[in-house]
């Protein structure tokens, strides 16, 4: 039906910046339609990112709870086993129940769906390959490209999904490898890793850099690989891939020291390669209409996130900024409001990223490196869990919660958690930064007790005064 008549807005990706932008374009009286190709909603996040990561971190670490900390409350078991392909089924279910869900809120909304390889052929024309073999084209008087990014490989290294795998391939192996290299240590290979490793494999983690999760705060990160490590992963930083030799028998892969040095080799049943990911814009033709990229190929676009050719727009993992999914949503609303006329803004230094290992690590705002860089004065608060009465109840009492406020005003200006549920604390601080608020006006806020976030409210005490229980 969409085919024929024009669309005001025509979505190119269907993940949470193009289906979400689809859903409020029509929430806001745009006839919409939203192409994806894969035959399921929802992108990367849903179908193989964030959601599947977290369905088996959360089985993984039940597991592993099962094993070393239900004996510490008295909750004993005779024998814990895993059971893979049920482990798998259910975040397959839990995969499938969402995007359907996402199809569900589409027709709710009255957004039209067309699957499909859509290619720009005009500035208002889609030219979509239906998986029929036939071809159709989609009018729209704005179109927003929402295609999103793809697995990076390195050089020399073909990702078979079987023995040398990208996230997809790590998020269904059907046996626990023995031995598992993860090449990089950004968060997808620490959650991916700490996935298997629960399970028994042994980790290896090789990092090109210095450092794990480069844009973490240097202290946090120093206690979050300490915790890593005591549970059994290991690090080889400034190190080099250099070469990999898959067989039958497994993987061997060469090593060098960043800075050049003797080659050393490394053995592996699995090799899980996480080097980041790149803007996925083959096959769209950018080139014939004419948008603009930027050297590592993303779209570049202004602050309504529009491209350079009128009328075409482009919004979350394909532009510049944070690669998250919770990102893409809000260019998605944002670009969405622009074109109905209306104003939206997305604030990049105030996205918060969280790491969900155990502990989970979130932030927002500056790192003390980057305070420190700006030569803004500051002041440092602090609170570990170790004094917070929840987790000791809980006996789950590793991290801390540390803010960083401009000396002069107390303005926050970063927010870094390292706890259980760091993912969920974080938003009290995301509101705080966003009002700009002091770290004393978080202080004076009553927070229930016994709670993890007393930790957030003592850590802005500690900011301009003092804590009460440390
Ligand atoms: P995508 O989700 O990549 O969606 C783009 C869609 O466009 C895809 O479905 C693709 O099939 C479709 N498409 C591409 N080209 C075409 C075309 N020509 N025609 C039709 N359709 C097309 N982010 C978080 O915030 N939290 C997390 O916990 C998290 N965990 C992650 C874990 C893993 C293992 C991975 C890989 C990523 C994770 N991310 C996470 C990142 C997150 O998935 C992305 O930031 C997010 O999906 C980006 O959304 P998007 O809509 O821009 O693109």
């Amino acid at each position: 039906a969409s085919g024929s008549e024009e669309n005001d807005v025509v979505v190119i990706g269907g993940g949470p910046g193009g289906y979400v932008a689809a859903i409020k374009a029509a929430q806001l009286g745009l006839k919409t339609t939203c192409i994806e190709k894969r035959g399921a909603l929802g992108g990367t996040c849903l179908n193989v990112g964030c959601i599947p990561s977290k369905a088996l971190l959360h089985s993984s670490h039940m597991y592993h709870e099962a094993q070393h900390s239900f004996a510490n409350h008295g909750v004993k078991f005779s024998s814990v086993e895993i059971d893979l392909p049920a482990m798998m089924a259910q975040k397959d279910k839990a995969v499938s129940n969402l995007t359907r869900g996402i199809e569900g809120l589409f027709k709710k909304n009255k957004v039209s769906y067309v699957k499909g390889y859509g290619k720009l052929i005009s500035p208002f024309e889609v030219s979509v390959e239906t998986p029929d073999g036939g071809n159709t084209v989609v009018k729209g008087k704005h179109i927003i490209i929402a295609t999103g990014s793809d697995v990076k490989s390195l050089p020399g290294i073909t990702i078979d999904e079987k023995r040398i795998v990208s996230s997809t391939g790590a998020l269904a192996l059907t046996e626990i490898p023995k031995k598992l290299v993860v090449i990089g240590a950004g968060y997808i290979g620490l959650e991916m890793g700490s996935v298997w490793g629960r399970l028994g494999s042994e980790i290896t983690v090789v990092e090109f850099a210095a450092d794990i999760v480069p844009t973490m705060d240097g202290e946090i990160r120093k206690q979050f690989q300490r915790s890593l490590e005591k549970q059994g992963m290991k690090f080889m930083l400034k190190t080099k891939v250099v070469g990999v030799d898959s067989s039958a028998d497994g993987v061997k892969l060469t090593l060098e020291p960043a800075a050049g040095g003797d080659q050393t080799i490394l053995e592996a049943d699995v090799v899980l390669v996480s080097a980041g990911r790149s803007p996925y814009t083959g096959g769209l033709g950018l080139d014939k209409i004419g948008v603009e990229t930027d050297k590592i190929g993303r779209i570049l676009v202004n602050e309504r996130f529009s491209t350079n050719v009128p009328g075409v727009y482009a919004i979350g993992d394909v532009i510049p900024g944070p690669m998250l999914a919770h990102k893409a949503e809000e260019d998605g609303v944002a670009c969405v409001e622009f074109i109905a006329g209306k104003t939206g803004h997305v604030d990049y230094d105030k996205v918060p990223g969280v790491v969900y290992t155990h502990p989970e690590v979130a932030s927002v705002g500056k790192t003390e490196e980057q305070v420190k860089a700006l030569g803004v004065e500051y002041r440092v608060g602090k609170f570990p869990f170790i004094a917070n009465s929840r987790a000791k109840a809980i006996d789950n009492a590793e991290g801390l919660v540390k803010i960083l406020a401009e000396k002069e005003t107390d303005k926050i200006l970063g927010v870094h958690i390292m706890a259980p549920n760091a993912g969920e604390l974080i938003h009290e601080a995301v509101i705080a930064l966003q009002y700009d608020a002091a770290s004393e006006d978080i202080a004076r806020v009553c927070h229930a007790h016994p709670t993890m976030s007393e930790a957030v409210k003592e850590a802005a005490m500690a900011t301009y005064d003092k804590p009460i229980h440390i």
